[in-house]
């Protein structure tokens, strides 16, 4: 991918009004001038985002998550800046002069070719689905209300008999071997031939939006296997792919949650319900890393399996590891034995609509499935089962939730449980010294990169007095802002965040922001001031270390010298202390 040009980056800063960006993702509401939001960074309930348009950035009260337009999407979608700036871009529509597309593929040509064949035979597939001898394919999939707009969007095709594809795919002077490559020919007794012959195909891609295989579907009656998938290629790997990713990605995110069910139709059928944020995992194992991809797109996972035994137990099986993951994780409550299409179809966009609106919360659904598979008259079974759903309770978040399903569990199973209150956790406590000298260190330090961040002064007063700070993140933030003044008079913030891909630095950036915002007038008095608190702090850490030292009794010699040199630190250390009163 070609870089995009740093003039067209600070433009698009400039241009993207970042309440409305964030808007996009998460709901945002007005409060006088500012902007907030549930800071999606962390457990939040109350909204702690606090959106500042005037200053093109964002920060959690909370737990300090901050930075401008571009850090909100990059962390919020888990893409590389590029990326967040081609969408940002895309967003507000501002046209790239580089081909920066959301998914940027790496230059590997073996790869890009296969996509291109991937590609070709999509084409080929949805041309052909149109021809003469697709008419009964065609018929199908209009009588299931797959109709011309939902098959484009889907990008669903046949594939003729014949091996005419493979002729197709030669004849664009592609090899044998890389159809081969990518399961869409295969070789045998005849020779090179299609894999999916006779058969409507569904385009499945990974989750950046890439072509890696196909869902296959056969109108034979005969033919045993109704579908047929690519197998495992270079490309395709089934354990970690998520049908539809990349199409519900923004929807999962404006939902809040995403739809997980078990076939492509099934998700084709939200879609035609207008539920975007759906998704399958093509059958029901799910692995852990399509667990991931799923909590990626958003962390609430709603389950949306057949109500057969078989779907009930890959929900219980799934839900578990999604738990595991740390996913909040719902079931659908569908007790209706459709499984979506059929839904959709029976009762229509609000009937899907209606069944998939009841979500039994995990817990729920763990209490009923293994209440069903359990003979409560059995001792050893009950006991067995009381067991494994106190785990889950135990598990749970909210206070109100474990007291109520620990007495729900005392009722069904018969065993007197009681409930315990969490014990809150405490804080280690620090000696309290210490922990006011590093406050203070904190503050000084801090207080000098606000004052840099607003002067240019201050930052070359900074560099011929001190020079580094004693913390790792403030001092790398030190050079950055050194770094910026090299170029520019005056800093702007958000575009500072950006020379950083450090999320701790562009937190702190952020923070000092909105602490010091633009003091109208460079103080160098309380510049000087704060620096004095640095040395002071910089030369007790060292006294205590030469104390330290002088207590561990070494040879004489060293003893002397150790002494000599504690002995000048302390001067310091008294000139500092007499300088500040
Ligand atoms: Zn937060």
């Amino acid at each position: 991918m070609a870089r995009i040009p740093e003039e067209e980056i600070e433009e698009i800063r400039r241009k993207a009004d970042i309440a409305d960006i964030i808007g996009r993702y998460i709901p945002v509401q007005k409060r006088g001038r500012a902007f907030r939001a549930v800071c999606p960074f962390h457990d939040d309930h109350d909204p702690s985002l606090n959106i500042n348009t005037d200053m093109k950035i964002y920060k959690c009260f909370v737990c300090g998550a901050g930075g401008n337009v571009f850090t909100f999407v990059q962390n919020y979608e888990h893409i590389a800046f590029p990326e967040a700036v081609s969408r940002v871009a895309e967003l507000i529509g501002y046209p790239l002069s580089v081909n920066a597309s959301a998914a940027p593929r790496k230059a590997d040509p073996e790869k890009e070719r296969y996509y291109r064949v991937l590609e070709e035979t999509i084409s080929f597939t949805c041309y052909e689905i149109n021809s003469e001898e697709a008419s009964s394919a065609k018929k199908y999939l209009n009588d299931r209300g797959m109709d011309d707009p939902v098959r484009s969007k889907f990008s669903i095709g046949y594939n003729p008999g014949g091996d005419r594809l493979t002729a197709f795919l030669r004849a664009k002077g592609y090899s044998d071997a890389d159809m081969v490559a990518v399961n869409v020919a295969r070789t045998g007794l005849q020779g090179v031939t299609d894999v999916f012959s006779n058969r409507i195909t569904f385009p499945i891609h990974d989750a950046h939006g890439h072509p890696v295989g196909f869902s296959a579907r056969t109108l034979d009656p005969n033919n045993s296997s109704k579908y047929v998938n690519t197998t495992d290629t270079v490309l395709f790997h089934k354990g970690e792919i998520v049908y539809n990713a990349h199409r519900a990605r923004m929807a999962a995110r404006r939902e809040g949650k995403i739809y997980v069910c078990e076939g492509v139709t099934d998700v084709i059928a939200f879609s035609r319900a207008g539920i975007e944020n759906a998704v399958c995992t093509l059958g029901t194992a799910c692995t852990k890393s399509q667990i991931r991809l799923l909590k990626s797109l958003s962390p609430r996972i709603v389950f949306c399996y057949d109500g057969d035994n078989a779907g009930q137990n890959a929900t219980m099986k799934a839900g578990r590891l999604a738990r595991s993951e740390g996913c909040d994780v719902s079931v659908v409550d569908n007790r209706t034995g459709l499984d979506p299409d059929e839904l959709l179809r029976k009762e229509g966009a609000e009937g899907l609509k209606k069944a998939v609106s009841t979500e039994l919360m995990w817990i729920e659904f763990v209490l009923r499935y293994l209440k069903e598979r359990t003979n409560l008259d059995n001792y050893q079974e009950r006991k067995k089962f009381t067991n494994q759903v106190k785990e889950e309770i135990d598990a749970l978040d909210d206070e109100m939730d474990r007291r109520y399903f620990t007495e729900e569990l005392s009722k069904i199973s018969g065993f007197q449980l009681t409930y315990e209150p969490r014990q809150a956790v405490r804080p280690v406590s620090r000696p309290a010294a210490a922990a006011k000298t590093e406050d203070g260190l904190v503050s000084a330090e801090e207080q000098i990169l606000a004052t840099m961040l607003a002067h240019k002064e201050a930052a070359q007063h900074f560099s011929d007095e001190l020079g580094f700070l004693q913390d790792t993140v403030r001092d790398a933030v030190a050079i950055l802002i050194l770094d910026a003044y090299r170029t520019e008079d005056v800093l702007d913030p958000a575009a500072l965040i950006d020379r950083t891909s450090n999320q701790e630095e562009r937190n702190l950036i952020t923070r000092l922001t909105g602490h010091w915002a633009a003091a109208a007038q460079y103080d160098e008095n309380a510049m000087n001031g704060a620096i004095r608190k640095v040395n002071i702090s910089r030369k007790r850490a060292q006294a205590d270390k030469y104390r330290e030292q002088l207590s561990q009794g070494v040879n004489k010699e060293s003893t002397a010298v150790l002494l000599e040199e504690y002995r000048e630190c302390l001067n310091d250390l008294r000139r500092y202390i007499d300088e500040e009163n």
